[in-house]
């Protein structure tokens, strides 16, 4: 159960982010809580500032085990955790760096049959996937249930990231109407995944906190290659399948 006021501990942990947004704001993001779907090159950095922020909760779904070619980006693993299921080789790092959050290891993948009742105890979604299917269902299933989504995808050494909320603006969906073709393995740099984590923790924090503007219908286009990032706007679909329905601000 999480104590409804910081200890001392807590203050002095926090001290640096609470002289930025007072200690109402740190106790509203220790009362929250977070899924990181995908513990991988975008998991990982993100897991790692959502704990060290000091999110109350902080659930990790992942299925898979780390492998020696993961290393190169997926930073809550390290090469004694080769072959460990990747959520425990995190949680034990999350629970190391800050033990006042609350970390769940989940080792399962997300289905139709899981989905609602794994997204719907928790306040916010991080996708830190690396496959479209799975997107789709994540993305279904946050405008069903009203809970906000950090989509970020990675490839080579470029990003993108949009914040969803449902009735808010677009969804993942309103910006990609069809799957693009999945790709089984596919080139990426680690500082890549690690800045995109980054900014996918930021703008978690952000929502978890109440605090500054998050990217909802704004994508962030990130060129690691030619040092650019570019912010462009996205429209929600009238006739989108998933948020259609919904009635909110374009
Ligand atoms: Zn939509």
């Amino acid at each position: 159960m999480t104590q409804a006021f910081l200890s001392r501990e807590e203050l002095e942990r926090y001290d640096r982010q609470i002289m930025l947004w007072g200690r109402d704001v740190q106790l509203k993001l220790k009362k929250s809580s977070v899924l990181v779907i995908g513990i991988g090159g975008l998991g990982s950095p993100a897991s790692i500032y959502l704990a060290a922020a000091g999110v109350g909760r902080i659930v990790l779904l992942d299925p898979q085990t780390v492998e020696l070619s993961n290393l190169n980006r997926q930073v809550a693993h390290w090469t004694p955790d080769i072959g460990r299921l990747k959520v425990e080789s995190a949680a034990e790092k999350l629970r190391k760096l800050n033990p006042e959050v609350e970390v769940e290891a989940k080792a399962v993948r997300l289905t139709e049959e899981n989905a609602e009742e794994i997204i719907g105890s928790v306040n916010l979604v991080v996708d830190a996937l690396d496959n479209w299917s799975t997107r789709f269902l994540v993305n279904r299933v946050c405008v069903k249930l009203g809970k906000p989504l950090v989509h970020a995808g990675v490839k080579g050494m470029h990003g993108q990231l949009m914040v969803i909320y449902p009735g808010k603006g677009p969804c993942l969906q309103c910006l990609i109407p069809k799957p693009p073709p999945e790709e089984e393995k596919f080139p990426i740099l680690g500082t890549t995944a690690g800045v995109m984590g980054v900014l996918e923790a930021n703008e978690a924090i952000k929502l978890l906190a109440g605090y500054g503007k998050p990217l909802i219908g704004r994508l962030l286009i990130y060129d690691g290659l030619n040092g650019e990032i570019n912010v462009i706007s996205v429209k929600r679909r009238e006739n989108c399948p998933i948020c259609g329905a919904l009635r909110g601000n374009a």
